[in-house]
């Protein structure tokens, strides 16, 4: 796919050229256009390359699910660069602001590793394991689903009256999703909802 404005500069090229990988080979399509890329190859050798383990995963952000590429230090296992994947043909190398700051979520040593956790009635946080915060969860869920359970209920019959049917819900629960979850976690986390008989049930890409 060539650009329209520039004939022979693919999207590939530039997007390279963007994320400041500028080999030669790039440079020397840029040259067969007639354009001047001493400024661009300046800047290009500026640029700190990250070299590693290039790995591609998904942005954990939102629903788009841009395509990244984590680079990882060899040695040690540790992320050192994560950038947009040009070979996606979601975001085709872009990020928006929020994902191109996933490197400071990952690497950052003001991130929580805990859950934090505050009582009924209690004025300050706890430290919890995930372990601890997901079985109070379950836990929390079945003891509100068994106490809240409508098995039947009575609808209006349309005759004035109302009639016994059979709903196997809850409204005593509610589940509302958030960012990170895309279409493939949506769709399972609605059979788990429904299965509960959850019925509010709401996700929103960018809470
Ligand atoms: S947060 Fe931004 S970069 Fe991440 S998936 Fe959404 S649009 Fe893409």
């Amino acid at each position: 796919m060539s650009d329209s404005s520039s004939p022979g500069l693919t999207r590939r090229t530039f997007l390279k050229l963007s994320a400041g990988v500028a080999g030669g080979a790039v440079l020397a399509d840029l040259k067969a256009l007639g354009l001047d890329t001493r400024e661009i190859r300046a800047r290009a050798l500026a640029a700190p390359l990250k070299q590693g383990k290039e790995t591609p995963s998904i942005c954990p952000y939102c629903a788009v699910g841009c395509g990244q590429i984590v680079t990882v230090e060899a040695a040690n296992g540790q992320i050192i660069d994560i950038q947009g994947n040009a070979d996606s043909p979601i975001n085709q190398g872009t990020l928006c602001p929020k994902g191109a700051a996933t490197f400071q979520l990952d690497v950052n040593p003001l991130r929580w590793t805990t859950v934090k956790y505050r009582a009924p009635g209690s004025d300050h946080w706890e430290d919890q394991t995930l372990d601890w915060a997901m079985d109070r969860i379950a836990s929390l869920v079945k003891q509100t689903r068994d106490a809240h359970f409508n098995e039947n209920q009575d609808m209006p019959d349309g005759k004035g009256g109302t009639v016994s049917k059979r709903v196997m819900n809850t409204y005593a629960i509610a589940s509302l999703g958030g960012a990170t979850m895309d279409n493939e976690w949506n769709y399972i986390h609605q059979k788990l909802m429904h299965g509960l008989g959850v019925v509010y049930l709401e996700n929103q890409a960018r809470i």
